[in-house]
């Protein structure tokens, strides 16, 4: 049974036309859905009963089960899905004293099998569709907290100071997958999440992540949308991208810069540039001034994220004064960047280790 979720608002309003019925139940059903959490059909009260009837007779709503969930001392929280085939899908949801952001997966594995990445290590096995998209979404904006737990909060019990959020503020498509490489169902899904009918969070606050596939951040250019970009580097030379990112031996940097400024200059908006710090592999003094120089002149700003181990995985976070050396060359020469603080160390918060380990098991 197809989930009304995968529904775009048009989509609904041509359904409901062809049931003979009102297209105002559109909104009607996108209010209840999106606006109050209601993902029961015999609670969308102001509904006849005949067509709460044909609607359950036809669609599933946020047909999503919880298979696990971790809660970090940080207050981040790591949701395990089960999809319907049997499938497993991870989304994190992580706040901070101003947002509650959701950390959402695109595919079911990923092709791009990325060295440092649990998510690679159990292959590709299918694109999300919209529907598993948003209804990732949904439970995390149902069920998540934004209440920020420190280590130093959970000794001095009841003592609590951070800021309570209800609601995703912010979704990144930075779980498993290429959004890039599920274009189609990401987009329609991020129209859901952005539209005033669905979930309105602003287009700003949508960030989609890419690996670098050259021909879909063309495409992503052409699209009228004020979503953010955020291109993962990882490495400013050719032999080390290639090594931790194969994706590079067909997207090499050269071509990889020029295609970012390109979509800098078409769009007129900034890029980010996601770069996550391994020890002993690119977080060096020398691999800052290399990075240095390819960025200079974009208008960009760079993340930089010492690496969250995976039990499984070689590599390893730099240690902080080396982190704080290669975030100084970087602003020495002009370059707007952000040393990130590291998440859920404690509840396998990175890309595709919770999953990694149930499907072992
Ligand atoms: S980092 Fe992203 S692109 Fe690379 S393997 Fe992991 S999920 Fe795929």
């Amino acid at each position: 049974m197809q989930d009304i979720t995968g529904l775009s608002f048009d989509e609904l309003k041509q359904v409901l036309a062809k049931w003979g019925q009102p297209h105002f139940h559109a909104q009607q059903i996108f209010s209840w859905i999106y606006k109050k959490g209601i993902i029961e059909f015999d609670k969308m009260s102001d509904l006849s009963k005949d067509l709460r009837k044909h609607l359950k007779e036809n669609f599933s709503i946020c047909d999503l089960e919880l298979e696990q969930l971790q809660k970090s001392l940080d207050g981040t929280q790591k949701f395990l899905f089960r999809l319907k085939d049997e499938n497993f899908i991870e989304a994190v949801s992580i706040p901070t004293k101003k947002r509650l952001t959701g950390c959402i997966s695109s595919q079911v594995g990923c092709k791009f099998a990325c060295s440092f990445c649990a998510s690679g290590l159990l292959g590709f096995k299918r694109n999300l569709n919209c529907s598993d998209i948003i209804n990732e979404v949904l439970y995390l904006k149902n069920n998540s907290s934004g209440r920020l737990v420190t280590p130093l909060e959970t000794i001095e019990q009841g003592k609590r100071t951070g800021v309570s959020l209800t609601g995703l503020t912010h979704i990144v498509f930075m779980g498993t997958g290429e959004p890039l490489d599920n274009y189609d169902n990401v987009l329609k899904a991020v129209r859901i999440i952005n539209s005033d009918y669905g979930l309105n969070i602003g287009a700003r606050r949508i960030t989609i992540s890419t690996c670098g596939v050259i021909p879909a951040i063309k495409r992503f250019s052409t699209e009228a949308l004020q979503i953010e970009l955020s291109v993962s580097l990882h490495s400013a030379d050719d032999k080390i991208r290639c090594r931790l990112m194969p994706v590079n031996k067909i997207y090499p940097l050269k071509e990889l810069i020029l295609a970012c400024r390109q979509y800098i200059e078409k769009t007129k908006r900034q890029l980010t540039f996601e770069y996550v710090m391994l020890k002993g592999i690119n977080s060096h003094l020398q691999d800052a001034i290399k990075l240095s120089k390819i960025l200079r002149e974009l208008k960009c700003k760079v993340n930089l994220i010492p690496f969250n181990p995976v039990k499984e995985g070689q590599f390893h976070p730099p240690d902080k004064e080396e982190a704080l050396l290669f975030k100084e060359q970087l602003l020495k020469s002009g370059i707007n960047v952000t040393l990130r603080k590291p998440r859920g160390q404690d509840i396998e918060a990175a890309c595709g280790q919770l999953r990694l380990r149930y499907a072992k098991k």
